[in-house]
């Protein structure tokens, strides 16, 4: 796609630390390492995010992230865990809209990734929960 940055990494275009390619997914390294390793998984295919995939894309490129998963941890052995982060849209903090999978390795409780999840337990009962569920099982297509 014209004039989305991704694109262009993923065709040279652009310059980049690559870590893997294939013909679906090329991985290159985030210009802004949170921590050493810190990679992008980017189909090849220009989608903007998670809601843009069919079922064979989908496949396709997830299938492709535990073996690159393994490979930094391989190669950075003091890894102690990985978070795998996928932003969609402007509000879940996506600030490139072509769809790419963050693996970022993780060292120490001290280093300068964070997620907070907030504890709503006590907020939802058991119907409430239920249908939460229901409305979106209903949708699955
Ligand atoms: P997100 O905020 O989830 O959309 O992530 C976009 C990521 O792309 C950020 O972590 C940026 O540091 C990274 N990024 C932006 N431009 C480049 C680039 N030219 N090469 C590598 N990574 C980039
Ligand atoms: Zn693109």
């Amino acid at each position: 796609m014209d004039n989305c940055i991704f694109c262009k990494i993923s065709q040279k275009e652009i310059p980049s630390h690559t870590v893997y390619e294939d013909d679906v997914v090329y991985a290159f390294l985030d210009i802004s390492q949170v921590t050493p390793g810190h990679t992008l998984v980017i189909p090849k295919k220009h989608v903007m995010d998670i809601f843009d995939f069919d079922d064979a894309l989908a496949a396709d490129v997830f299938a492709r992230i535990p073996k690159i998963a393994q490979a930094i941890e391989d190669a950075f052995p003091a890894i102690e865990g990985l978070n795998i982060v996928n932003n969609n849209k402007a509000l879940a903090y996506q600030s490139v809209f072509h769809s790419h999978i963050h693996l970022i390795p993780r060292y120490s409780k001290e280093d300068d990734f964070s997620m907070h999840f907030g504890d709503h337990t006590a907020d939802y009962t058991t119907e409430k929960l239920a249908d939460i569920a229901d409305k979106i099982r209903k949708q699955v297509r």
